[in-house]
């Protein structure tokens, strides 16, 4: 499903790009998620399972691109590259869904996108609010991406689900910011996620998901969302998805692959509603350095 933009380039509407972010510096505990964009890749081009997401939309072959591997470099310098590269590709027409990488590369993650996207909500799915205003000094650690989208101002909503892991501080941060937070204790796989005609940025840690499903992330939180539920809040999600990331994935934790094949399937169910959501709407995201 694409469409011509206008003769003014060669974006189409509905065209994912697969951007790995291989960096791992900003992790607290463990290294291993740089890894994870190869192993991932290897499932998705592999030809063990569909080509296609759930509802036939066809993702391998279809609406996913590989546009290969940010060289993220060390520090500020990787969180600027990774922007650059980014909104490059959106400057393109793309779409973007990326595979990390730990999750502190959704911060220039999301600061491409929101310049392009006005109004933009962010739907996070966590164990950890990932809210610390710093993590043992670091700023850009993978605690806190989300301290530093919310204080910058470039989300409207952040909605979180799958919470299990906090403390008084990060309770003072989500008072702060007006998170809107979905712990495991209240989660219903019927709450419906209405985010209106916003649009709206998917941020997927795999430890929102139990242990028992993805096994293969650096911090084991048990108590968390099966891979149903996940696709069930999805699908219940009501709004244009316009980008989204999958971050956490541990090759080293993940001695059978089980958990790069979860990343692999979300790749493609989250891949196939962003081009179908933009196949949808005739909006176009609003380039920065063109008119
Ligand atoms: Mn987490
Ligand atoms: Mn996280």
């Amino acid at each position: 499903m694409t469409q011509e933009r206008g003769g003014s380039g060669p974006g189409t509407v509905g065209r994912v790009a697969l951007l790995g972010v291989p960096l791992d510096e900003n992790s607290s505990m463990l290294r291993g998620p740089a890894q994870a964009p190869g192993r991932v890749r290897e499932v998705l081009f592999s030809g063990s399972s569909s080509d296609c997401a759930e509802d036939g939309t066809r993702v391998i072959g279809g609406c996913l691109q590989d546009a290969g591997d940010v060289s993220p470099g060390t520090g500020e310098q990787a969180m600027q590259e990774i922007e650059r590269r980014a909104a490059d590709l959106l400057d393109e027409g793309s779409l973007l869904m990326a595979v990390g990488g730990d999750h502190s590369i959704t911060w220039p993650l999301v600061r491409a996108h929101a310049g392009r996207y006005p109004g933009l909500a962010i739907l996070q799915f966590d164990a950890h609010p990932d809210l610390y205003d710093d993590f043992e000094g670091n700023r850009l650690s993978h605690a806190s991406p989300l301290a530093r989208v919310m204080e910058a101002g470039l989300a409207q909503r952040l909605v979180q689900v799958g919470i299990r892991s906090t403390n008084p501080h990060l309770r003072e941060q989500v008072d702060r910011f007006k998170v809107e937070q979905v712990t495991m204790r209240e989660f219903s796989p019927e709450t419906v996620h209405d985010f209106g005609s916003a649009p709206v940025y998917v941020t997927l840690d795999l430890d929102a998901l139990d242990p028992a499903f993805a096994p293969g992330v650096s911090h084991h939180e048990p108590g968390g969302l099966s891979v149903r539920e996940v696709l069930h809040v999805l699908d219940r999600t009501r709004g244009r998805i316009v980008g989204a990331d999958i971050v956490e994935l541990n090759p080293l934790r993940d001695p059978l692959g089980v958990t790069a094949a979860v990343a692999a399937k979300l790749v493609k169910e989250l891949a196939a509603r962003m081009a179908r959501d933009a196949g949808a709407t005739p909006a176009q995201p609003r380039s920065k350095d063109r008119n």
